[in-house]
């Protein structure tokens, strides 16, 4: 008889005294790598928390046995708190989800697929330990990953940084440390298209960078194919800036000052009696603009239809199941209520 609930409800409480730090791992179709990630992030877990930490893994309606490895590693190893949402939700929504539900003091933010070492947590900890609301960690290198992908994403970063407003940092991905005070601001960012990196850089307050070399996937495949990483860069691009607008009044005017000199030789065409060929000219005209218009209409849509989205206020996503924290989580957690409970269904 699970219960569902809804994300915006379960906005996390500052005051909740939960575990000193909470690793949040979003999973998708990643039962391959659950063993290892679960190996190699305890094992830097308890030694940079002692053994007061809770590992929450996000599976984000997996096709593969993911649930399954997760149900399994919660009965053996209380530390793990296995969340399930109700359907594929995409990578940052996952992730929304996990860092909802996570207590911890301090929150890292980590891939399943072992691309970001989990060993660089205590240098983490120890940036944290120096005043540091956030520790990012920043790719020297990329291993194991396709020229394309590699070539697109530096241009992606390249690119948003000359759009937004606000400095965040080039190459790099979810990969960080967030102190609880700044993780409270960050849930209570209500947006339905979440860029998270760009908005944890929003937040402001002391962010430092931990440089690193980006290793090649554990196991299994990106699950980032082209499509999705476009409707990243758009989310992300729309998300933190409006001058792609303020770049669509431009090209107006840029295809007016044109239009008008197209019109001034016509006029001279008429006058000198060269009329008649100029189909080609006629047509290049044409096309130019008709592109143009198309693209400013693109450009207004991917607003419009993100304020669209953002004007239902829907939850941001459905938790089916929780297990771990002795499968009962914010029921035996008197620090919690009042508030909607998660889905208490244990097991499978
Ligand atoms: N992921 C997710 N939902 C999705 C796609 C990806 O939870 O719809 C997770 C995935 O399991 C991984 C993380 O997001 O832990 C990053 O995905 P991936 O490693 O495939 O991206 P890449 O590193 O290739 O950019
Ligand atoms: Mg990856």
């Amino acid at each position: 008889m699970g219960r569902i609930e809804f994300g915006a409800a379960a906005a996390s409480a500052g005051q909740v005294t939960g575990p000193r730090l909470s690793i949040v791992v979003p999973c998708y179709n990643e039962a391959g790598a659950l063993p290892e990630l679960h190996r190699r992030v305890s094992a830097a877990a308890a030694g940079a928390a002692g053994g007061d930490y809770e590992l929450v893994l996000v599976n984000d309606g997996s096709r593969d046995a993911t649930w399954a490895r997760i149900v399994e590693l919660a009965a053996r190893d209380p530390h793990v708190v296995g969340v399930s949402l109700s359907r594929n939700h995409g990578h940052q929504l996952a992730l929304s989800a996990g860092l909802t539900l996570c207590r911890g003091a301090r929150i890292l933010i980590i891939d399943a697929d072992l691309q970001d070492p989990p060993e660089l947590l205590p240098d983490m900890m120890a940036l944290m330990d120096q005043g540091a609301d956030v520790v990012y960690g920043q790719r020297i290198s990329r291993d194991g990953e396709t020229w394309f992908k590699r070539a697109t994403a530096g241009l992606f970063y390249r690119l948003l940084a000359r759009l937004v407003e606000i400095p965040i940092p080039l190459d790099s991905g979810d990969f960080r440390l967030i102190s609880r005070r700044a993780l409270d601001v960050l849930n209570a960012m209500p947006e339905q298209h979440r860029f998270i990196r760009g908005m944890v850089s929003w937040i402001g307050m002391r962010q430092v960078p931990l440089l690193y070399h980006r290793q090649e996937r554990f196991t299994g495949e990106t699950k980032y194919p082209f499509a999705k990483m476009m409707r990243l860069a758009l989310d992300a691009i729309t998300g933190f800036s409006t001058r792609p607008l303020k770049i669509a009044s431009y090209m107006g005017m840029m295809f007016g000052l044109l239009g008008m000199m197209g019109m001034a030789y016509t006029l001279y065409g008429w006058l000198a009696d060269l009329a008649l060929p100029g189909w080609t000219s006629v047509m290049s005209m044409v096309l130019i603009l008709g592109s143009a218009q198309l693209f400013v209409l693109g450009v207004f849509g991917e607003y419009l239809g993100r304020l669209y989205v953002e004007s239902k206020r829907r939850p941001l996503f459905v938790i089916d199941h929780v297990v771990g924290r002795n499968d009962a989580l914010a029921v035996s957690d008197p620090a919690r209520e009042p508030r909607p409970m998660p889905a208490t269904r244990s097991g499978a």
